[in-house]
């Protein structure tokens, strides 16, 4: 059922379906209005794909609704209820601080969240004061799109405005609304929200709409639940591969940071490891480590374990055999993930066979990165155009045997040598947003009103797989200091 409603001088096509869930599950609101709003960066591609009028909304024409300040015809903004595991512990959350405008149909039918971070309070905030500020809109923007342009499932950004106003954090900063697109804002923590304050019939519905909007494919197996399960265990043993192959720290896994759909979401204190080192973890918050990066896959079991609890009212009518059915499933992530990872670190090591020992031969040339302290991506760059210079880890003799042995495994594979090195090329990405340049660019246009750093690093972002100098410019960076550390923002 649709209640579709166009726009065709924007190209709006809006049809909301959440609105439609038990009114429990959200809030009917209009976003705050802000004084002075001001559009700073403009998502022309993804305009593009989701059938907007790029003449219309860019520059002065969309900055009202980018703002909040005024709604798009068919749009019916709501805040959405969800719950979560905070570093473990349960808690009610909800939008605290962003809105669903509505969701929106591009040409090819594909129904899209459009949502407003920073749009103000909401029944659902809290303490807090519903405002963002534009420095981690703008890390948003620039890792969300680097994510996209890396092959890596993600919610999107369209837009950021700033609003005119300051806000406070530790010291007074200017505010700003990003305007997130994603496949949904389903979460792990809608469905424990569900489960912990709805009934059985909520669960059920929850879960029959996020099997129509995502796994309409479920719908085929006997048990649709148990196969909705699998899909979502499926979809992120797959996007946490993706996270750890290219050096991901998302930085907060809590389970309403972790969507049905399998994208990655809610990027506060997220970034890439430069050095390599599994327990790297650069959020302020994260004292103890819970999402370091060589937590990420067994948090990523905890948190689908979260999911799979919440669906148990409606996996079988006898609460055991559903449990039973939960646990199955769960127990087949680890396998998924790793077989997710190991490909992908097959592909960046140019090797498309398969050999017994090519899980040994990566592990060695992980182990050596982490001793000798290379950085992750750039030790495969190196690999990849075979300059094994500027860096301690190639001068040993250590690697000088692993690097013997790699050619020896290469002389089993039957692809020519130009192949493997398109191969490598495609999975070696020659540019990540680094926390250096992320910070400069953020630098430049909250201290400086200066935009033009941002754009050319998000345009070099935009193609890391192209491999020229372009992105090259950003492969290097000073050391930095101190540590370096991320905020929730
Ligand atoms: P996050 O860290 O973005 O996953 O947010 C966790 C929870 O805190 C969510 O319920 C947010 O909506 C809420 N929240 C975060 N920042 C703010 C803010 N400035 N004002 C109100 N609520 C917020
Ligand atoms: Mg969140
Ligand atoms: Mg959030």
């Amino acid at each position: 059922m649709k209640n579709q409603s166009n726009d065709l001088e924007t190209g709006w096509r809006f049809d909301n379906s959440y609105a439609r869930l038990p009114e429990k599950f959200f809030t009917f609101m209009e976003p705050n209005p802000v004084p002075e709003p001001k559009e700073i960066l403009f998502n022309d591609a993804l305009a593009h794909e989701l059938g907007l009028n790029t003449e219309k909304l860019k520059g002065s024409g969309g900055t009202a609704i980018f703002a909040g300040n005024e709604v798009p015809r068919g749009a019916k903004p709501l805040a959405q209820a969800y719950a979560g595991h905070q570093f473990g512990n349960f808690t009610m959350l909800g939008d605290g601080r962003a809105m669903l405008i509505g969701e929106h149909l591009t040409p090819k039918d594909e129904r899209v969240d459009i949502q407003l971070k920073g749009s103000g309070r909401t029944p659902y905030s809290r303490g807090g004061d519903g405002r963002a500020a534009l420095g981690p809109m703008l890390r948003e923007y620039i890792i969300s799109e680097a994510m996209h342009a890396l092959r890596i499932p993600t919610t999107r950004s369209l837009a950021v405005v700033t609003t005119g106003e300051d806000i406070m954090r530790e010291t007074v900063l200017p505010a700003a609304i990003l305007t997130r697109v994603a496949k949904s804002h389903l979460r792990v923590g809608t469905f424990e929200f569900a489960a912990n304050w709805g009934t059985d019939e909520d669960i059920q519905k929850l879960a029959d709409y996020a099997i129509e909007r995502h796994y309409p494919e479920a719908n085929d197996a006997s048990n649709c639940y148990l196969a909705l399960l699998e899909k979502v265990i499926e979809q992120q043993a797959l996007l946490i591969a993706h996270w750890q192959l290219v050096g991901f720290i998302h930085g907060v896994m809590n389970t309403d940071n972790m969507t049905i759909s399998g994208e990655t979401i809610d990027y506060g204190p997220c970034a890439f490891m430069d050095t390599y080192d599994p327990a790297t973890v650069f959020s302020s918050i994260d004292r103890r480590g819970r999402y370091a990066y060589q937590n990420q896959p067994p948090i990523g079991g905890w948190n689908l374990a979260r999911f799979a609890e919440s669906l148990i009212p409606i996996l079988h009518d006898d609460e055991a055999k559903a449990i039973l059915l939960a646990q199955e499933a769960i127990s087949k992530y680890r396998q998924l993930y790793e077989d997710n990872w190991l490909s992908g670190m097959r592909k960046k090591l140019g090797l498309l066979n398969e050999e017994s020992n090519d899980e040994a031969l990566i592990e060695q040339l992980l182990e050596l990165m982490e001793k000798y302290k290379a950085d992750y991506t750039n030790t495969f760059l190196a690999l990849t155009f075979n300059k094994l210079c500027n860096a301690e880890i190639f001068e040993t003799d250590e690697f000088k045997r692993w690097y013997d042995a790699w050619q020896e495994r290469i002389t089993l594979e039957t692809q020519s040598e130009e192949e493997r090195l398109q191969l490598m090329k495609q999975h070696n990405p020659a540019i990540i947003p680094r926390n250096y340049y992320v910070e400069k660019a953020i630098e430049a246009a909250v201290e400086r009103d200066d935009f033009s750093v941002v754009k050319q690093f998000i345009d070099a972002l935009a193609n890391p797989y192209a491999h020229t100098p372009v992105q090259n410019a950003f492969a290097t960076v000073p050391d930095f200091e101190e540590p370096y550390r991320t905020f929730c923002g």
